[in-house]
């Protein structure tokens, strides 16, 4: 895709969310993009952090390790949003900026392991399945309680909210009850003795219906072929 059509698209989708978040009533700043660069050359990451983008988000470890070195002097945010092996842990702990991806107390805790070895704190999000579909990764909704209880205690790796991740449809509208339920999931926890400062941000919400997302509460939107086309 020619450079300047991804700046444009990239304008496109900030104007989007800003207009979904004033039907919601929400402040836009509230709401961070994350540009989706997998399986994108370099020269189009670049063009899309030239036109703006300040967020990437990356599914394979090799290959935000790989982008996350050519950028090095950009002012740029790493997110992994990727089903998380264990031993990939290590690799991403020194620089993630958030890992939206987490579903097994042994991730959480080779994350807070990791990153205190680094020195850091890195924060995580539950990525929980709320469409009940086998084919995805995600703690399911009734053991996501469970799962944050034991995870919100740790030191270097910080719970700060959730994620999802709702199958592909047509019409945005219809992912609209998975993102509400979400945000019951997160009700739930609160209920349970979560804090809510270690629920504070809602991860979901993608190119086709991520404004949708945006009016029931997304604070981070994963967004990659409304800005750069379809993957091959
Ligand atoms: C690929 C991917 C996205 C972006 O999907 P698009 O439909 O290209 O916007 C968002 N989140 C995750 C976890 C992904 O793997």
């Amino acid at each position: 895709m020619p450079y300047g059509e991804i700046a444009d698209n990239l304008r496109r989708v900030q104007d989007e969310i800003a207009a979904a978040a004033g039907r919601a009533g929400r402040d836009p700043g509230e709401v961070t993009l994350v540009v989706v660069t997998k399986t994108r050359g370099l020269d189009e990451v670049r063009a899309a952090v030239a036109a703006g983008a300040t967020d990437l988000g990356e599914n394979y470890v090799q290959e935000m390790e790989a982008k996350a070195e050519a950028l090095a002097g950009e002012d740029v945010r790493w997110h992994a949003i990727g089903h998380l092996q264990t031993n990939k842990v290590r690799k991403i702990a020194p620089f993630v900026t958030l890992v939206h991806s987490v579903d097994s107390v042994r991730v959480a805790r080779e994350l807070d392991t990791r990153a205190s070895a680094a020195g850091r704190r890195v924060p995580f999000l539950l990525q929980v399945n709320v469409s009940g579909e086998d084919s995805k990764f995600g703690v399911g909704v009734d053991d996501a309680e469970a799962l944050a209880v034991e995870v919100c205690g740790l030191e270097a790796a910080r719970l700060v909210g959730l994620m999802t991740m709702p199958p592909y449809v047509e019409d945005p509208e219809a992912n609209r009850p998975h993102f509400q339920r979400l945000r019951e999931v997160r009700e739930r926890l609160v209920a349970a003795g979560v804090a809510e400062a270690d629920l504070r941000h809602l991860s979901m919400g993608m190119s086709g219906d991520f404004g949708v997302a945006v009016e029931e509460g997304a604070t981070l939107v994963r967004v990659g072929t409304a800005i750069f086309g379809a993957r091959d």
